[in-house]
Order: C-alpha cells, then structure tokens, then sequence
C-alpha cells in the first residue's frame, strides 16, 4: 500500500487510524520502540513492536540502520516526548543493516568525521535539517522571481567566456593534454578541440544573463558555477551554486533594493515553512555556544538573528566610507589589523568585512562605489573617474554574500576600458552588441546560494552545506 511520510502523521490531529510507513531505524530501545525517521522530519515515529507476536526471524533483523516498513494504526502515546504511536500490525524488513559496521552512530559525531561519510551523512539530523532548509531556500528563490515576473534563463554552464577575468576557471577539452595539436607557433591549437576553440565551465552567467535582461526586462539564473579556488577557505567551493538576477532600467539602488528584498523574502519563507529544522539548528548552535568562554559567545540565538535580518535595514555605505571607519577603528587587543588600512584602494579583506558588519554596524551592510580598479570590467563608471557602482552584501559570520553592479551601459566607455584592460573587444562581440543595439541602464547581482545557506542554517563550513562538496584535492563522489 501507499506509504505515508512521517512528517504528515505527525501532523496530523487524528488518532486510531491504519497507516503504513517506510524508513530507516535510529534506535531501538528495549526490545519494544522503535524510532523510525524517513527523512521528511528529523522527528522519528515510536513504532511499537510486541517480540511475542513476531516472527522471532523478523524480529532479530530489527537493527539500527535498517530499512523497514510497518503497517499498524497511530494511537495516543502514554510514553512522555511524543503525542501518537505506531501500533504494530506488520513489519517487513526491506533491507538490512549490521549495526555494529554501520557509521553512523546515535551519540552526537563531529562535522569533521561526518565530512569523511559525507554518503551518508543525510541520515543524520543535522544534515536532514540542513539539507531540507537548502531546498526550501532554493524554492523560495524561484517563488520570489517568478512571482515579480522574472524570466528563468538558463545560461550555459560550458562556455567561451570568463566574466570575471580572475582566470580561475576550469577547462573543458576534448584534447588529449598528453600530447596536443600545436600550431606554428607551438601553442596548443584549440582549433582541433571539440567546439573548435578554448572552452571553460562557467564562472558567472552574468554575461549571458544581461542579454536575457535587455530583452525580457528581468530575468535570473541559478546554475552550478566553477571556480578553480586555489585554497582552501570555509567560504569557498569550486562547484557551487549562483543565484543571478539581471535587470533593465534598473540603476544600482533599485539593484540594492531588490537583493535586500529578495534575501529578506527567501530567510521568511524559511522561518515559515522550517521551522522544526531551525529549530533543531538553533539548539545545536546554543549547545555549541555553551561549550565558548562567555565572552566569545553569541548574544543571539539563530531564529533571533533571522529575525533580526528580517526586521531591520541593511546599512548602505560607500567604500570609501568604510576605509574611513576602518582606518579609525581598533579593532582587537592589538588595535591593529593583520592587513593595515592605509592606502585608499586596496581592496578589502574578509577581517575589515567582518568587522564592518560584526562589530561597527553589527547588521548585514551594503558597500558601494568600489574603486575601481579592484572591480570587473563590465561595472558602471562613477563621475569622479575613479570609482564604479558596484554593490556588495556583507553578512555577519559571513562577509560577502552579494556582489553585484550596475553595468556600463556606454558602448565607448565600456571599449575604452576593456582596452585599458587588455581585454579582447573582437571575442566578446556579442556581449557588447547590447549596448550598440538600443542600450540602456541595467543591474544585477550574483548571491552565493551556499554562502546563504550557511547564514540560514547558522553552519559555519561551507562544506557542511552543498550535499556534494568539491574542494581542493576532494571531489569524492
Ligand atoms: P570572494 O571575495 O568571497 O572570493 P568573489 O568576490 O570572488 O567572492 P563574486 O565574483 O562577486 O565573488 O561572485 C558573487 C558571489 O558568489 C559572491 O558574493 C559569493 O557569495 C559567491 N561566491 C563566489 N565565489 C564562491 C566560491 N568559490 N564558493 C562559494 N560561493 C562563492
Ligand atoms: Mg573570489
Ligand atoms: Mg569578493
Ligand atoms: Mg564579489
């Protein structure tokens, strides 16, 4: 028969009705209860079992870790923690588990050792919880822009391009490496490659997406995106995924207006539609606060401080504003930064950015205006010839979530700087067709879903957040 997830059963206000449900046993507690979790809730279902009216075969097979299904009726709980039970009529084993080679344990293991059983590590609470979160966000994020009339643009995830400029990109060839075609000239001759010149996996959409933008207005992408990080940061993945909205007519405030709106929007939509697994988030959290001296813990808890996100304005201040504070801030016992904040230009570390939000303004900020020379071509040139309208999220334990613009819109300035840039005019063609070809003002930003996720779910390692993690010398599965 049809199973029915535990989730709903829970949920539900009736007693003394027949069921059948299937799932994995956690544990199994004196020969008689059994909790039984299918992952659609980390709160399992008291299946009761009677060993005398059970096949004594069956029975033996009920371990920790087993896949089993029951058919009983949900009756009234006597026992404390749980308002109904399972009432076993039948159980059938559908797969077995030795309990004693099984990696997951009942008693709390670490993140680290979980990382090592990243496979299964989905049969654990907190990873049921974080990853239920992630799809709800994931959801939210499409609710959002479809409901303000966005269109969906895939853009593609092999591609010519590399938006950024920051090289770090991974190629795609069909080419044998070992032994390439050259040219005359004895470079590898990406004409004989398998779309006949130079491919990559993407590191942005934006490109892509600002073609999509002055045609349909607005629209978004989220997509797998790749980057070759070179190290090893909490922060970084090289697979994760990019949400990238792009808009026309929209100047770099209406741009600032709609990722504020749009982050306050999903962390909401969160709040309402998980709130058991926030829940249970916040209170792993609080159990870790407790094991910090007091004066390195948090003053809020993590449903507070989604709150708090919700219910008040993010800070917008310019860059140079900021060096401003930083170059008179003292920020620790030393009164010094690791990276001094002297010339104005240098580009921010994550120290300044974390102190900006955590410690100056202590709420999520909105940095503006980017100097420009440490920002991507493609940014609108300022009046005063030296900063662009760039636009970056900063967020507490987090630093950057958003990085965005308003673009240039001037087919001759934006030549001019590509050549300043050394960046070829002739290979981007298509890109530069928008602004010969009925230009006008546009935006968008790139918001780092996982960098999200961690803020939502109060995770502290990116890792611990994308079910399939790839990061410098690990990609395991
Ligand atoms: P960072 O300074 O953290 O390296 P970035 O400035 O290089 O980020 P952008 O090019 O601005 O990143 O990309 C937009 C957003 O994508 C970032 O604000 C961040 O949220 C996310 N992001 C960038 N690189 C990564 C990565 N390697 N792993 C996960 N998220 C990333
Ligand atoms: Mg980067
Ligand atoms: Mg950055
Ligand atoms: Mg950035």
């Amino acid at each position: 028969s049809q199973r029915v997830k535990i989730r709903q059963v829970l949920q539900d206000e009736r007693t003394n009705y027949e069921v059948t449900v299937k799932g994995w046993v956690r544990t199994f507690r004196n020969n008689q209860f059994i909790a039984l979790n299918d992952g659609s809730t980390n709160n399992n279902l008291q299946v009761v079992v009677q060993e005398a009216e059970m096949d004594p075969a069956t029975f033996k097979r009920i371990t920790r870790g087993a896949a089993i299904s029951v058919t009983g009726e949900i009756i009234p709980s006597l026992g404390k923690g749980q308002r109904v039970e399972l009432k076993t009529a039948s159980l059938e084993i559908l797969g077995d588990c030795d309990a004693e080679a099984y990696p997951i344990q009942p008693q709390k293991q670490s993140l680290e050792f979980m990382r090592e059983i990243a496979h299964l590590r989905f049969r654990t609470n907190t990873f049921g919880a974080v990853f239920r979160t992630r799809h709800s966000l994931a959801f939210a994020v499409h609710q959002f822009f479809h409901q303000k009339g966005f269109v969906y643009l895939h853009t593609p995830i092999i591609t010519a391009s590399d938006a950024e400029g920051a090289g770090e990109m991974f190629r795609v060839t069909t080419l044998d490496m070992k032994n390439p075609p050259r040219n005359e000239a004895g470079e590898i001759d990406y004409k004989e490659d398998f779309f006949g010149k130079s491919t990559n996996l993407t590191v942005s959409g934006q490109l892509e997406g600002e073609l999509g933008a002055m045609a349909f207005g607005d629209i978004y992408t989220f997509g797998p995106t790749f980057r070759a990080e070179n190290s090893n940061t909490a922060r970084h993945l090289a697979e994760f995924w990019m949400i990238e909205p792009e808009m026309a007519f929209y100047e770099l405030k209406d741009n600032m207006d709609l990722a504020e709106e749009f982050i306050k929007y999903v962390i909401k939509f969160a709040l309402d539609n998980n709130r058991e697994d926030l829940e249970f988030l916040a209170q792993r959290l609080a159990d870790e606060e407790k094991q910090k001296p007091q004066a390195e813990r948090s003053d809020m808890g993590l449903i507070e401080k989604l709150e708090f996100v919700l219910n008040n304005e993010f800070e917008r201040i310019t860059y140079t504003e900021a060096i401003e504070i930083l170059r008179n801030s003292k920020p620790n016992k030393n009164k010094k930064f690791t990276y001094p904040v002297d010339a104005w230009g240098t580009d921010l570390q994550s120290e300044h950015e974390r102190y900006l939000v955590e410690k100056h303004f202590k709420k999520p900020v909105i940095l503006t205006d980017y100097p420009a020379a440490i920002k991507s071509f493609y940014m609108k040139q300022n009046e005063d010839g030296k900063t662009v309208r760039a636009m970056d999220i900063l967020f507490p334990g987090i630093g950057e979530i958003v990085g965005g613009s308003q673009r240039e819109e001037s087919y001759d300035k934006l030549v001019a700087r590509m050549n300043e840039l050394g960046i070829p005019v002739e290979e981007l063609y298509w890109y530069l067709d928008t602004r010969r070809f009925g230009t006008a003002p546009h935006s968008g930003f790139g918001l780092g879903f996982e960098r999200l996720v961690l803020f939502v779910t109060g995770m502290t390692n990116i890792r611990d957040v994308i079910p399939f993690p790839r990061t410098p010398k690990s990609a395991e599965f």
